[in-house]
């Protein structure tokens, strides 16, 4: 080894670092090209693409205009990710037939498969150089929660068959690390994956996609960058662009300066949302860099987040809010104030046409006598109304006069009129206000796919899937448990016929049920989770729910398929009686379920989060990243209902 403190210093290279590609690198190859020509930003030296660049099922597809030479890449261009099994394949092919060392091969000149001309899959876990002296260490492939966890032989072999990480990566890589020279140092760390634990300590006011990201994000990319004290990390695995605050790596050695490192997680390329996902780097190779250059730390700086207790536990509040909490949805809006005025004065009126505001409604029941208050009401999210309101007389003559209109027409409808105190006796168990899951209430109606007489589906907001759908009872009951067994057969009914139709899909359904006795709102209104997912990934159900509880410290208690509703009710009842409880509906109707004693700490989001890995889509654990528009709701509601139209059992 020569002595690197003799070495001179290399000139500063320019490069580019992109979001995941894969269905989108010939707008990658196109944006590169544009600013690789402009004088003012280029030439660049090369770009990283911290994911894919071609989908692992039409990769040969994709990739072949640039193989022909139809299409051309500008600069060298490197990925870390095949997508899957199929993909990893293809790149293999690609190796044997340009008699590349696809495998085995790890030397310092090493810089992955070529794939085509200046297209190159790092597809090791290793340190490459590259751009002529650039340290950049590449986690090859994807963090997949069940792979990562299954330390087996066999499950190790499987997981490098689909390009998934595993602790070797982390081995592969310090390994690699150990034999570079003392003085060296990693420029960029290239990861799919965002990292765990990320903002376990963090200084600035981050999102919640953010802390999501982070509690759910890969241990590979944790380890190495703890590792390898990287200048600059990248990952491209959430659909964002995210850049934390630097934090100050520990001290190599005693004598040495620490320097830090920046994490930026990209969004995906030429993505809709306007999210950057392109990243210019002007970067003098760390190795040879002026130490004091190196080792400035920048004032806004913060410690290591890795280097936080491991196990220490999650915080109440970095756990994610459902997308029901009143919390989750801000700005809070005002509660709605009450009318003013005597109850036997006071009349309420409903059936308004919804242009008609409070100055038109007491214009017009201003000509019944004095009026003392209006109160309209609106919904508080737009301030919209919602069709009925208050009206105050000052006196009780006002009011008779006003009970006269009733059905008279006001904007073109007839409106209904009567006394407020007599409407309230006649409603005693009025649904509670704010439930979404109360069709009364009329929260996102658009949503719902099929309504039987007790039961209803509808498409969850910000699903998991495209036909992430739940099970809700019309009455605002609590639990799959306390419902009346009519409507437990309607819901038994509907999961049977989501099964049947999943199979046509080769899908199964995986449902989870979360029943806490909520206090806001008039308490849990039951919903039952239904995901369908590939017959492939739904077999590991089982085992993911189960590693997951491990994690959380208890252990699941399983039910064998019960025949019937009125049994599974039956069975549930009969460990978690009237309490709290999670369930989880297995693909072989099993069903695993866990209590959860009063004042004990739970995990919210559990089987989202569980679901999100069995998808293998950790980053759709945030419903917040899932919400769509309401188009976009409607359409997948239409999509979903056409689907399953031979299957509704309220079709048949
Ligand atoms: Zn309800």
């Amino acid at each position: 080894m020569g002595d690197a403190a003799t070495d001179a210093a290399l000139p500063p290279r320019r490069i580019i670092v992109a979001g995941d590609a894969r269905d989108t690198f010939d707008a990658l190859v196109a944006r590169v090209a544009t600013v690789h020509g402009n004088p003012n930003a280029g030439p660049f030296d090369g770009v990283l693409v911290a994911g894919r660049i071609f989908p692992g099922t039409e990769a040969a597809q994709a990739m072949q205009p640039y193989i022909d030479g139809a299409k051309t890449v500008p600069v060298p261009t490197y990925f870390v990710d095949a997508d899957g099994a199929e993909g990893l394949e293809y790149a293999h092919s690609r190796a044997a037939a340009t008699a590349q060392r696809g495998d085995g091969s790890s030397g310092s000149s090493y810089t992955g498969i070529e794939i085509a001309p200046n297209v190159f899959m790092l597809d090791k876990s290793m340190v490459y150089d590259l751009f002529g002296g650039v340290k950049v260490a590449a986690v090859a492939g994807r963090y997949d929660a069940l792979s990562y966890e299954d330390a087996s032989a066999l499950g190790k072999s499987c997981a490098k068959t689909n390009g998934e990480v595993t602790e070797d990566d982390v081995r592969e890589m310090k390994e690699c690390f150990d034999e570079m020279k003392k003085r060296d140092v990693i420029d960029i760390l290239l990861c799919r994956d965002w990292p765990a634990g990320t903002l376990e300590v963090h200084g600035r006011e981050i999102g919640r996609e953010a802390k999501s990201a982070s509690s759910t994000g890969s241990p590979v990319a944790r380890a190495v960058a703890l590792a390898l004290s990287p200048r600059y990390h990248f990952a491209g695995s959430h659909p964002f662009f995210f850049e934390r605050e630097p934090y100050i790596n520990a001290k190599s050695d005693p004598s040495s300066s620490p320097w830090v490192t920046r994490f930026i997680n990209l969004a995906g390329c030429a993505n809709e949302d306007s999210e950057k996902w392109m990243h210019a780097l002007k970067i003098e190779p760390g190795s040879t860099i002026d130490r004091a250059l190196l080792c400035k730390i920048p004032p806004d700086s913060g410690p290591n987040p890795y280097l936080v207790q491991a196990g220490a536990k999650r915080r109440a509040d970095e756990l994610q809010p459902d997308w029901r909490d009143d919390a989750a949805k801000k700005p809070k809006p005002p509660p709605q104030r009450p009318v003013v005025g005597d109850p036997d004065k006071t009349v309420f009126v409903r059936n308004l046409n919804y242009k008609a505001d409070e100055g038109a409604i007491a214009e017009f029941f201003g000509e019944c006598g004095e009026l003392l208050d209006v109160r309209l009401a609106t919904k508080p999210e737009n301030g919209q109304s919602r069709g009925f309101c208050h009206v105050a007389f000052k006196t009780v003559e006002g009011a008779q006069a006003a009970l006269e209109r009733n059905n008279a027409s006001f904007f073109g409808r007839d409106i209904a009129v009567e006394m407020a105190n007599e409407r309230k006796e006649r409603q005693p168990r009025a649904p509670p206000q704010g439930c979404w899951f109360c069709l009364s209430n009329e929260k996102d109606l658009h949503l719902v796919a099929s309504i039987s007489g007790e039961c209803f589906m509808s498409m969850d907001k910000g699903g998991l899937t495209a036909e992430h759908c739940q099970l809700i009872p019309v009455e605002h009951l609590p639990s799959f448990v306390s419902l009346p067994q009519s409507a437990a057969e309607e819901i038994w009914k509907y999961l049977q016929a989501l099964r049947m139709y999943a199979e046509t899909k080769q899908q199964k359904v995986v449902v989870f049920e979360r029943h806490l006795e909520l206090r806001n709102k008039g308490g849990n209104h039951c919903h039952m989770n239904c995901i369908p997912v590939d017959d492939d990934r739904a077999a590991l159900a089982e085992k993911i729910f189960k590693q997951a509880a491990k994690k959380l410290d208890f252990a699941w208690t399983k039910i064998d398929p019960p025949a019937s509703a009125a049994e599974a009710q039956a069975a549930i009842k009969a460990i978690a009686d009237e309490g709290e409880y999670y369930a989880v509906h297995l693909p072989c109707g099993s069903i695993l379920i866990q209590t959860i004693n009063k004042g004990e700490k739970h995990w919210m989001q559990l089987g989202r989060e569980v679901i999100s890995h069995l998808i293998k889509a950790p980053e759709r654990a945030n419903w917040q990243t899932c919400m769509q528009d309401e188009d976009a709701e409607t359409a997948r509601t239409a999509a979903f209902t056409e689907a399953f139209a031979a299957f509704d059992p309220m079709k048949q």
